[in-house]
C-alpha cells in the first residue's frame, strides 16, 4: 500500500504566488511518487493576524480598519490567484470575494453591537484558511492534476471551547474515513484548511493560534498516516531563536516530549497540542523546510537520542511573577488550592509554579497583561486574611522571562543544574526562581527581562550547543 503523509504548509509556504508554487512541488514530488499525500494550509502570512485585529477593532467601534482590512486581504488574494491561475480557474476569486462580502457584514455587525462573541471570532478567523486551501487546490489542478479544496468544519468535530477547541477524535476519524480516502484512492489530492473545526452542531470553531499543525496530527491520527510533515520558513526546529543566539542550528532528532517540550516553553516550532495525536499513534513527525527542500530537517519520534543532555535553550517573555506571602500561611491548609481557583476562575493560565525564597510564599508565572487581574482577584479572595495579617501581601513583578533549557537525556545525567547555574553565576545572571515539579526533561527558571538573551546565550554556550550535532 502507497505511503500515507499529511504535510502542512505554515503561512509564509503560501504567504504568496511564488511560495505556493514551491509547496505545490513539494506536493506533488510526494504524489508522483505514489504516496498518498493530504494537504493541510495555514492562511498566508499575516492574514489571521489581520482577520483577528479588524474584527477587535469593530468590536471597539472602528469601521475604518476593518474596511482597510477587507481591501488588503482582497488584493493579497487577488494578485496569489493572478499570479498563479490561467483565467478559467480564476472563478475561485468569486468564492474569495464572496466570503469577503460575508467578513464585511459580520463586522458590521460587530461595530453596530460594540462586542465580538467567542464564536464569531473563531468563524472570522478561520476565514484566512478558507482562503488559501481554495486558492492552493486551484492551483494543484490548474498546473498538476485535480485537487479538491475540503473545509475542516466538514471533518473536525470539536468541542465549544472557542478560541482553543478540543477535538472529539472518534467521531473526527469516521468522518475523515468517509470522506478523505475515497478521494486519497481516486487520486485527488485533499487540501484541508488548517486551524479550524466545527461542533456536532456545525458551529465552526478554531483550534488555537498556530492551530494547523494540530490539524495536521489530528487528520494523521484519523488516517493513521505513515508520516506527518509540517513545512514552515526555517530548517527545522533550532537549537534557540536565531535572533537571540546568532550561532543556533537545526537539531537533527527530538523525541515527542522534548518536542512538547520546547514547544510549551516558546519555541516557535509547533503547536503545544500536535505531538499528542502522533505519540497516540506512534507517527513520526518530520519539520521541513519549502524553501530549502533537500535539508532534511528535524524528525520528531518516540525515541530519545543520546547525545547531547541539553538539546535546545527557549525562553517565555512578558510574564510576571505573582507572589502571596505571609506568615500566618504556614501550615494553614488550602491556601494553594485557594490561590489557584481564583486564578483559574479569571480564566487565566498558569505557566510555571515557582520556589520563593521562604516556605511561606506561593509564587507562579502569568502572562503579564493578565497579572493586575489576578493581583486583584487574589486581593478580592484573600480580604479577610490580608485583613487579619495572617497573609502580609500580594504583589506583582513584572518584565518577567521563563528560560527553559530542555533535554530527556537529562534525566539521570549528573551535574548539569551545576553546569548550567554555573554559566548563569559566571555570566553575572541572577535567577530569581527555579520552576518545581518541572518534568524532567527541563530545567526552567525565571531571570529579569534584561537578563534573558544573555542567559540563553549562556546556557547555549556551557552545553555547547552550537557544535553539537
Ligand atoms: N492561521 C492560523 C494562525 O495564524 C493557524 C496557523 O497558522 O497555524 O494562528
Ligand atoms: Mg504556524
Amino acid at each position: 500500500m502507497a505511503e500515507r503523509i499529511v504535510m502542512k504548509f505554515g503561512g509564509s509556504s503560501v504567504g504568496d504566488a511564488e511560495s505556493i508554487r514551491q509547496t505545490a512541488a513539494q506536493i506533488y514530488a510526494a504524489h508522483r511518487q505514489g504516496q498518498q499525500v493530504v494537504t493541510v494550509v495555514s492562511a498566508m502570512r499575516g492574514v489571521t493576524d489581520m482577520l483577528i485585529g479588524a474584527t477587535t477593532s469593530a468590536a471597539a467601534g472602528d469601521h475604518a480598519i476593518p474596511e482597510q482590512a477587507k481591501q488588503l486581504l482582497w488584493e493579497k488574494h487577488h494578485l496569489a490567484a493572478s499570479e498563479l491561475l490561467p483565467g478559467e480557474f480564476q472563478g475561485v476569486l468569486g468564492e474569495i470575494q464572496a466570503e469577503l462580502s460575508n467578513f464585511s457584514n459580520l463586522v458590521m455587525a460587530i461595530s453596530i453591537l460594540g462586542e465580538v462573541t467567542p464564536r464569531a471570532m473563531d468563524f472570522i478567523a478561520s476565514l484566512g484558511e478558507r482562503f488559501s486551501a481554495t486558492l492552493v487546490a486551484a492551483y494543484l489542478s490548474a498546473a498538476h492534476g485535480p485537487a479538491r479544496a475540503v473545509m475542516a468544519d466538514t471533518l473536525i468535530v470539536t468541542d465549544q471551547h472557542f478560541g482553543s477547541a478540543n477535538p472529539l477524535l472518534a467521531l473526527t476519524g469516521k468522518r475523515v474515513q468517509d470522506s478523505l480516502v475515497p478521494l486519497l484512492e481516486s487520486g485527488i489530492l485533499p487540501v484541508v484548511t488548517g486551524f479550524m473545526g466545527a461542533t456536532r452542531e456545525g458551529i465552526v470553531t478554531t483550534l488555537g493560534r498556530g492551530g494547523s499543525d494540530y490539524t495536521a496530527a489530528i487528520l494523521g491520527h484519523a488516517l493513521d498516516a505513515d508520516e506527518i510533515w509540517i513545512w514552515s520558513d526555517v530548517d527545522g526546529v533550532l537549537t534557540a531563536d536565531p535572533r537571540i543566539v546568532p550561532t543556533a542550528h537545526p537539531i537533527a532528532q527530538l523525541s515527542y516530549q522534548e518536542a512538547a517540550e520546547l514547544a510549551y516553553f516558546g519555541a516557535k516550532v509547533l503547536h503545544p497540542k500536535t505531538v499528542r495525536p502522533a505519540v497516540e499513534k506512534n507517527i513520526p513527525i518530520r519539520m521541513l523546510n519549502t524553501f530549502n527542500p533537500a535539508y532534511e530537517g528535524t524528525l520528531i519520534t518516540r525515541e530519545t537520542s543520546t547525545g547531547s543532555a541539553v538539546k535546545a535553550v527557549t525562553s517565555i517573555p512578558g510574564l510576571a511573577l505573582v507572589t502571596v506571602e505571609g506568615r500566618g500561611m504556614l501550615g494553614v491548609p488550602g491556601v494553594a488550592a485557594r490561590v489557584f481557583g481564583a486564578v483559574a476562575q479569571l480564566g487565566v493560565s498558569v505557566l510555571m509554579i515557582s520556589q520563593g525564597s521562604s516556605e511561606q510564599s506561593i509564587c507562579f508565572v502569568v502572562r503579564q497583561e493578565e497579572s493586575g487581574a489576578v493581583v486583584s482577584a487574589l486581593e478580592e479572595s484573600f480580604r479577610l486574611e490580608l485583613s487579619q495579617g495572617d497573609i502580609d501581601s500580594i504583589w506583582r513583578e513584572e518584565q518577567m522571562v521563563i528560560v527553559a533549557a530542555v533535554g530527556a537525556a537529562m534525566r539521570g545525567t549528573p551535574g548539569i543544574g551545576g553546569k548550567l547555574f554555573t554559566a548563569l553565576g559566571e555570566a553575572g545572571i541572577n535567577v530569581l526562581s527555579i520552576a518545581q515539579g518541572s518534568s524532567e526533561y527541563n530545567v526552567s527558571l525565571i531571570v529579569k527581562q534584561q537578563d534573558a538573551h544573555q542567559a540563553v546565550q549562556a546556557i547555549h554556550d556551557a552545553f555547547e550547543l552550537s557544535r553539537s550535532k
